[in-house]
């Protein structure tokens, strides 16, 4: 039994969806006649209330296609230190749009609307002119902490005021929505695009969607081509995708439960420091000086688990559908094994 903790992106496809994969009714998207494809960026923008979406092969090309439509060569956007945008997407902001980030420091990976109101440049010939804020909900770096539906709002009101165009990364954004009250619909409503990752904890092998109005998508599509990420029977991936939305957004809670059960005991091992507070999927700890992190990866990976370095003492484990409570009993005696 190997006990995959490294992320929410190594889940593979259950029976079930393997099933509707196979029979999935496919043609070539390219051309505007993938029915599967089509059936999917339906449901997900009817589920956000928007007109139109658009599947992309990840969640990287899905945000940079919405950063390339929304900005011009020059801008700039405002984001969280820790946003995904800006760190871990090899510099793509630059590489495809021209644009350059502003980074703002939010409260665990939340920015906040009086600090997107100050970081807006005055409209000056010489100033870098601001277009866009890109919110990631939930945070992944700051440990999958997620926003209030006012805090959203808030940003929103000070987006339109100021003419900014509002993004978010919701790679894992219905990881935020089963623990909130807020719907899907009520996002739509808040952004001019909405990025969700398929891929992540819903279980799907491939996928990310953006969603948008029907202007926003056209640009979106023509921008996905030049991007290389028009696919062509790309209908055997939406039907996991489908599937996704239709059995595994629920069951999200379960993961917050082992998450939550697993932060709990971190506390108590002797060789931890510090651990982030668990809000969703997401596990973020410190090791203190008595171990250092390859040892600790090198302990767990002797007793099959694997983790991965999160930055210096730091170490994040991962919870999702692939991980069973029967995994997470072995974890626990595996890191108190250490402990001693
Ligand atoms: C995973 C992730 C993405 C997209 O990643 P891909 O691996 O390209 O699908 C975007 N934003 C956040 C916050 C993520 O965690």
């Amino acid at each position: 039994m190997i006990i995959d903790l490294r992320s929410d992106t190594v889940t593979k496809p259950t029976k079930g969806m393997l099933d509707a994969m196979f029979s999935a009714e496919v043609g070539d998207d390219v051309f505007g006649e993938e029915p599967t494809v089509i059936a999917l960026e339906k449901k997900a923008a009817a589920l956000f209330g928007k007109e139109a979406a658009l599947f992309c092969p990840s969640g990287t090309m899905t945000n940079q296609i919405a950063i390339k439509v929304h900005t011009q060569p020059g801008d700039e956007v405002l984001c969280d230190t820790t946003a995904h945008i800006y760190n871990y997407e090899g510099g793509g902001i630059s590489f495809n749009s021209g644009v350059q980030a502003k980074l703002l420091q939010g409260e665990r990976g939340r920015i906040s609307a009086q600090q997107v109101l100050d970081a807006i440049n005055p409209n000056f010939d010489w100033l870098t002119h601001t277009s866009l804020v890109c919110i990631e909900n939930t945070a992944n770096r700051a440990g999958g902490s997620y926003y209030s539906l006012k805090q959203m709002e808030e940003i929103a009101n000070v987006c339109k005021k100021n003419n900014l165009k509002y993004h978010l990364d919701g790679a894992r954004i219905f990881n935020a929505i089963v623990e909130n009250t807020y719907t899907p619909g009520n996002l739509g409503k808040l952004f001019d695009s909405v990025s969700v990752c398929l891929s992540k904890g819903l279980g799907a092998p491939v996928g990310s969607v953006v969603i948008g109005d029907n202007q926003f998508i056209a640009k979106a599509r023509r921008v996905r081509k030049v991007f290389g990420g028009g696919m062509r029977q790309g209908g055997y991936l939406a039907a996991a995708g489908i599937y996704a939305l239709d059995n595994h957004v629920e069951r999200l809670k379960e993961d917050h439960k082992r998450a939550k059960e697993l932060g709990g005991i971190m506390l108590g091992l002797n060789y931890v420091d510090s651990v982030l507070p668990v809000d969703t999927n997401i596990i973020i700890f410190s090791l203190n000086d008595k171990i250092k992190p390859e040892d600790f990866i090198k302990k767990l990976a002797d007793n099959n688990i694997k983790a991965v370095g999160f930055g210096k003492q730091a170490i994040r484990f991962v919870t999702h559908l692939d991980v069973t409570d029967e995994m997470l009993e072995k974890t626990i005696s595996v890191l108190k094994k250490i402990n001693s």
